[in-house]
C-alpha cells in the first residue's frame, strides 16, 4: 500500500513511513531531515525572505497564467493573492496584522480639516481578499478601464 509522505508529497511504501503524528506519516529521508534541522522561531529576516520570496512566486504565477492573458485581470489576481498571503489563506506562509500605523499628530490634523482618521491599535487583516470585489470597480468599470489603455506617458481619466 502507497501512502503520500506529509513533507515531501511523494508516495512510499506505507509500511517503511515514519508516523509523528496522528495522520502525519513522513519518509525514511524526511525523517532524517527532522531529525537533524532543530526547528526555532525565525529572525525577522527571514520572516522578510520568505514573505518576499512567496510574493514574488505569486507573481510569477500570475505572468505566467495562459488562461487570464488580460493585464489588468493578472493584475487583479495578484492583488487577490497578495491579499490572500496577508489573511493566511495562501500555502506555506503564516497570515499578517494589517494595523495603521498613525501617530497623534496625523490624527490631529486630519481631525483640523474635518477628516475622520484611523485607529492604530486595531487589525484590519484576516479576510481582505474576501472584500476585494466589495470595494473594487464594476465589470462596467473594469471594461472602461481595459479600452483607456494607454502608453503611460499621458494621465488617463476614467469618465464614471
Ligand atoms: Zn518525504
Amino acid at each position: 500500500m502507497l501512502k503520500m509522505c506529509s513533507k515531501c508529497y511523494n508516495q512510499f511504501q506505507f509500511d517503511e513511513m515514519i508516523k509523528i503524528v496522528d495522520d502525519f506519516y513522513v519518509c525514511k529521508s524526511c525523517f532524517e531531515k527532522i531529525k537533524i534541522s532543530n526547528p526555532r522561531e525565525k529572525t525577522t529576516e527571514e520572516a522578510q525572505e520568505d514573505l518576499i520570496r512567496h510574493l514574488w512566486t505569486i507573481l510569477e504565477y500570475w505572468y505566467k497564467e495562459s488562461r487570464t492573458p488580460d493585464t489588468f485581470d493578472k493584475m487583479a489576481g495578484l492583488l487577490h493573492s497578495v491579499l490572500t498571503t496577508f489573511d493566511g489563506a495562501s500555502g506555506g506562509m503564516p497570515g499578517f496584522k494589517i494595523i495603521p500605523n498613525t501617530t497623534l499628530e496625523d490624527n490631529e490634523f486630519l481631525s483640523l480639516f474635518g477628516e475622520s482618521w484611523y485607529n492604530d491599535k486595531e487589525d484590519i487583516g484576516g479576510y481582505l481578499h474576501e472584500l476585494l470585489n466589495r470595494y473594487g470597480p464594476t465589470d462596467e468599470e473594469q471594461n472602461k478601464m481595459k479600452l483607456s489603455k494607454t502608453r503611460g506617458d499621458k494621465l488617463t481619466r476614467i469618465n464614471k
